[in-house]
Parts: C-alpha cells; structure tokens; sequence
C-alpha cells in the first residue's frame, strides 16, 4: 500500500516536471515571438512570467541567455495584447511617460514634485519632438524621474491608456504593474544608463497615432464625399 507520504512525495515531483515543461515550453514560445515575431499562446507566457518570474530567468540563464531576453519577451507579448484596445481610447485618456535620462545634458528644465519635468523646447534632445507631437494628437506628456513618479501619475489621473519607455527591466516591471490599471504598450530604450540615453523617437510616434491617423483620415475621406 503506497503511503501519504509517498503519495505527496510523487504529486511534488510530478509538479516540478510540469513547471520545468511550462517554463521550456514558455522560453520555446518567447524566442518564436521575438526571431519569427509570431505570438503563441500569450496567456501561457504572461502566466509563467508572472507567477514564475524568478524560475523563468533561471531557466533562460541556464541556456546561456541574459535577462533581457525574458524582459524583451514580457515587453513584446504586452505590447501585442494591449495594442487594440489602447489603439481604441481618445487620445485626451492616453498619456505618453518618457524617463528623465534621455533629456541632454544641458537641459535647462526643472523638476516639479507634482508633474515631472516640464520641456522648454529648447531642442537639445528628442523631447522636443515628441512633446510636438503629443500635444498634436492630444497626449499629455510627463518626463518622470523613476517608477514611482508613474504610479503616482497614473493613480492621480486615470489614464485609459499610457504609452511608456524605459530600459528593458523597468519597462517590463511597469508594464506588467499597470497593465491592470489601463491599456498599457511600450518602447524600451536603445541605449540605456543614467544620462542621454537613446530610444527610437519614430517608433514612439508610430504607437502614438495607434488609432487616430486612421480614424482622422476616416473622417476627412467622409467630408470630402459629403
Ligand atoms: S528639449 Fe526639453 S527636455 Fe530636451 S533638453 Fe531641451 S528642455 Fe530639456
């Protein structure tokens, strides 16, 4: 007669190959998505990045990888699950949150407690631009000094939706925080560190208009045959 014991003892090892399995099977399907760009499964990925975040690492170290592959992995997955719906709010609910690191140097802005860093345009760095074109489409921007400074934005505000950048680790942990509070996408930096960091300003612009340019030139086309 087998035992309790024996009993828990063989459902505990049973546990532990089907956790090993989903982690294989959830780094197979992250590495499809980030090489083939194909998203499988996405539920799956979330679930194991969430629930078996630490193990997850492990498991991509353990086949030679660095973190950043499953931070790359929970940036695009979200990305790819948040990008219709965030595509469907009014631009005046989304707010686009950049890191202060990627201001020049030189920047002659201040830091205030409540709103960030207000941009002089002065066109040292890419800000300008991207302030140019939030204000265009109807965005409010905010240059935030670290993560905390977001949560406190998004409780205060509620947006329906925020377009965030932020160096692969950050962006992923935020993501996956306020994924719960709004519809939520991404742009992870090109160059990361504590000054003049690098980030794709077109890419930035391209999620931006998710949902307007379209909508826009639906309108103006309705106008013109009217
Ligand atoms: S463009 Fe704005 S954020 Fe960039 S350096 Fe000038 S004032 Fe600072």
């Amino acid at each position: 007669m087998v035992s309790f014991y024996e009993v828990v003892g063989r459902l505990a090892v049973a546990a532990g190959i089907v956790l090993v399995l989903m982690l294989l099977l959830s780094l197979l399907l992250g590495l499809i998505l980030i090489k083939k760009k194909k998203l499988i499964l996405p539920r799956l990925l979330l679930f194991t990045m969430e629930s078996f975040n630490t193990h997850f690492r492990r498991v991509a170290r353990a086949f030679g990888m660095n973190d950043r592959i499953v931070d790359m992995i929970g940036i695009e997955v979200r990305n790819r699950l948040n990008a219709s719906r965030f595509a469907r709010v009014p631009p005046s609910e989304r707010i686009l949150v950049v890191p202060q690191c990627i201001r020049h140097i030189n920047c002659p802005a201040r830091l205030d407690a409540k709103t960030g860093i207000s941009c002089k345009e002065c066109g040292l760095c890419i800000i300008k631009d991207l302030k140019a074109e939030a204000e265009r489409l109807g965005y409010r921007l905010f240059i935030v000094p670290g993560g905390s400074f977001v949560r406190r934005i998004i409780k205060a505000i509620k947006p329906k939706a925020a377009l965030g950048v932020a160096c692969y680790k950050d962006l992923n942990r935020g993501m996956q925080e306020l994924s719960k509070m709004c519809a939520v996408l991404g742009v992870p930096l090109l160059k990361d560190g504590c000054v003049e960091t690098k980030v794709d300003a077109g890419e930035i612009i391209r999620i931006m208009r998710l949902g307007i340019e379209e909508e826009r030139q639906e309108v103006r086309c309705g106008r013109a045959e009217a």
